[in-house]
């Protein structure tokens, strides 16, 4: 179908190389889209790349600390030197620090914040001006269950998550008309290193999911390619502000 095309389109997946990222890298890949692979691994970025390139498309790997300003800026003024545009941002890269909060130090509640939350304004604003002279662009951002829910174990993740919501709205109201989309994704439980550690650190995690997941798994990175090409492309040009959860159900289940 022509309206979920990504020919010609230049995709930045932040945390591109592993996990979530690559599984909506993948799906744009695939839908036609050049990717920029945004981490801090060279050695996954590499292996990434390498892959994405396999789909046919064009793709490369740029280094990024999200949670600073400098590099954040220097990757989308690279990412639009080298593949030539910039019409699609992914803020995926994300953290987490499980502790209850009275144990959490001031610079571990940052350094969530910072990695999940404020990389996302950082880099927004840095694509903003590229995409309004482009004449648009396409904007989505990595929420979480926890940008509804909350956990004992997950004070800055999920105030991170749940202010990705609100940051969400506000710049898909200031950007609507520079014809500039700006959504949520909000995975449910799915199967990649961060949850691995999850299910690692906190007794029982694995059993409760599935046991209150209505498609009775756990979701995979395949399972966000979809949502990343519809996001991306014309298929979704009347779509912004939204915050759409890809779950299993998770979220629609009462007890
Ligand atoms: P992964 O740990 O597999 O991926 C996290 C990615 O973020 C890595 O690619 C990592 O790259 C990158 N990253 C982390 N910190 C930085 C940084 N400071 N600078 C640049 N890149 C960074 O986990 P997921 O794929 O699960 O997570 C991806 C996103 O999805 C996160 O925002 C997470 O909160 C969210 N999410 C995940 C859910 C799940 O069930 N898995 C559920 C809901 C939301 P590198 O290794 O190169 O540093």
């Amino acid at each position: 179908m022509s309206g979920f095309d990504l020919k010609g389109r230049v995709a930045v997946v932040t945390g591109g190389n592993g996990g979530i990222g690559l599984g909506m890298a993948r799906g744009m890949a695939a839908a036609g889209a050049a990717i920029v692979v945004a981490g801090r691994n060279r050695e996954k970025s590499a292996r990434a790349v390498k892959e994405l390139q396999s789909l046919g498309t064009q793709a490369v790997a740029i280094e990024v600390d999200v949670a600073d300003e400098s590099s954040v800026n220097a990757l989308i003024r690279a990412s639009a030197e080298q593949l030539g545009r910039l019409d699609v941002l992914v803020n995926n890269a994300g953290m987490n620090i499980r502790k209850q909060p009275q144990d959490l130090a001031l610079a571990e509640w940052r350094r969530v914040l910072d990695t999940n939350l404020t990389s996302a304004f950082m880099c927004s604003r840095a694509a903003y001006p590229i995409m309004k002279a482009q004449g648009g662009g396409k904007i989505i951002n990595i929420g979480s269950m926890m940008s509804i829910f909350g956990a004992s174990f997950a004070g800055p993740y999920a105030s991170s998550k749940g202010g990705i919501v609100q940051f969400t709205r506000a710049t898909a109201s200031a950007w609507a008309r520079d014809n500039i989309q700006v959504n949520a994704v909000l995975p449910g439980w799915i199967d990649t290193d961060l949850t691995r550690r999850a299910r690692e650190q906190v007794g029982g995690l694995h059993e409760r999911i599935l046991a209150r997941t209505p498609a009775a798994r756990w979701g995979e990175p395949a399972d966000m390619a979809g949502v990343a090409v519809f996001l991306a492309s014309p298929a979704s040009d009347f779509v912004t502000g939204t915050a759409i959860p890809v779950d299993g159900g998770y979220s629609i289940q009462a007890g």
